[in-house]
């Protein structure tokens, strides 16, 4: 069987942790506790093949995070998170992008999404609903609006990214 080891990246607060349990756990974590690092397994099918995900849920405030370079370097894909309701942590996407990049240090493709997540909330968004699809383009990766509190896309975002790692 083949196993995937993910990666989740983004500011604290962004829903890296609801967006993991939510799909490991088909449950929405509605208190916000930024210690929470750990590594989550879960077995599913894509295009009828059986995959071991390992999924590693990063903590930390800051853009840098606790994860460490080893774990970065043994990644097979990566999440991007940002939250629509917060623009610092849309402008820190590029510099996950740039750590993963400079970590891997490979000319092969990274297989990584990027997420807006949030898209349940119906406040003056923080961010222009074009900017994060704008901006995957420009960083060459996939893109997707999710919502862990109504579990929009939850599933495709890993499904997806599994998708790519396997089409490597
Ligand atoms: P992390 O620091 O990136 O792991 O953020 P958390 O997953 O702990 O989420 C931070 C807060 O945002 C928590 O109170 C979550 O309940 C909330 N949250 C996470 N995802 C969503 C979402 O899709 N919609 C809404 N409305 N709140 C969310
Ligand atoms: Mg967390």
């Amino acid at each position: 069987m083949s196993q995937c080891k993910i990666v989740i990246l983004g500011c604290g607060g962004v829903g890296k942790s609801a967006l993991t349990i939510e799909f490991v756990h088909k449950r929405f974590v509605t208190t916000y506790d930024p210690t929470i690092e750990d590594a989550y397994r879960k077995q599913i099918e894509v295009d009828k093949k059986p995959y071991v995900l390992e999924i590693f849920d990063t903590a930390g405030q800051e853009e840098f995070t606790s994860i460490s370079d080893c774990t970065i370097r043994c990644g097979d894909g990566f999440v991007i998170v940002y939250s629509k309701a917060d623009r610092d942590s849309f402008t820190s996407v590029k510099s996950h992008f740039d750590r993963i990049h400079r970590i891997k240090d490979t000319n092969t493709k990274i297989p990584i999404i990027l997420v807006e997540n949030k898209a349940d909330l119906n406040l003056k968004s923080a961010v222009d609903p074009n900017e994060g699809e704008q901006l995957s383009k420009e960083l060459g990766c996939s893109f997707l609006k999710t919502s862990a509190k109504l579990e929009y896309n939850v599933e495709k975002t890993f499904v997806s990214l599994v998708k790519e790692i396997s089409s490597l």
